[in-house]
Order: structure tokens, then sequence, then C-alpha cells
């Protein structure tokens, strides 16, 4: 994914692609052990974008204290429908990164 660091909130927090078993036996990605993304490195690039999102979700949910570290469904949910906002709306999405 070629992917080092996202920014959030002013802060820098690392991407870091690992083998799932250094940090969990069936994960696609993590952001709770470190200050940071852990993605999964044995999926394919398509895989990981989704699951990018999903974690940047989790980290939101974590860094304002929203209880939801028990809900994988509802951040499942919430961050395929955000791939899938962004994806079916380019144009959103270009004025929401401020691509002219
Ligand atoms: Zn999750």
């Amino acid at each position: 994914m070629n992917l080092k660091s996202i920014r959030l909130y002013s802060q820098e927090f690392p991407v870091v692609e690992s083998h799932p078993g250094m940090w969990s036996g069936n994960g696609m990605g993590r952001s709770s052990q470190i200050n940071g993304i852990l993605i999964n490195s044995g999926m394919p690039d398509e895989a990981k974008i989704t699951t990018l999102i999903h974690e940047v979700l989790h980290l939101i949910a974590d860094l304002n204290g929203l209880n939801v570290n028990n809900s994988e469904s509802e951040i499942a949910t919430l961050s395929n429908g955000l791939v899938d906002f962004l994806r079916s709306n380019k144009e959103a999405a270009a004025l929401i990164c401020g691509v002219k």
C-alpha cells in the first residue's frame, strides 16, 4: 500500500503493515495496540485500503473516548458505508480533499 503514516486531528500516526502473527491471530488491522494503525500485510491492496478506513474510524472513536471497542459490526458498517460514499461520489470526495 506504500502508506507510512496518516494525519488526524493535527497528529501523525504511523501506518505499519505487518504479519498478523505479531499482533493477532485473525485480524485485518488494529489501531489500539500502538499509537497508529497496523494493517495485515498478507492482504490484497483493496482489502488494505478498506481496513485502513476501518482502523481510522476505530482511532477516531478511541481518541474521542467513544465506547465502541466492542461494536466491531458498527465500525464495519460505518467504514463500509464511508468507502462506498467516497467511491460512489468522486466529485464530492475531491471537494472534501480540496482537489480542484
Ligand atoms: Zn475493527
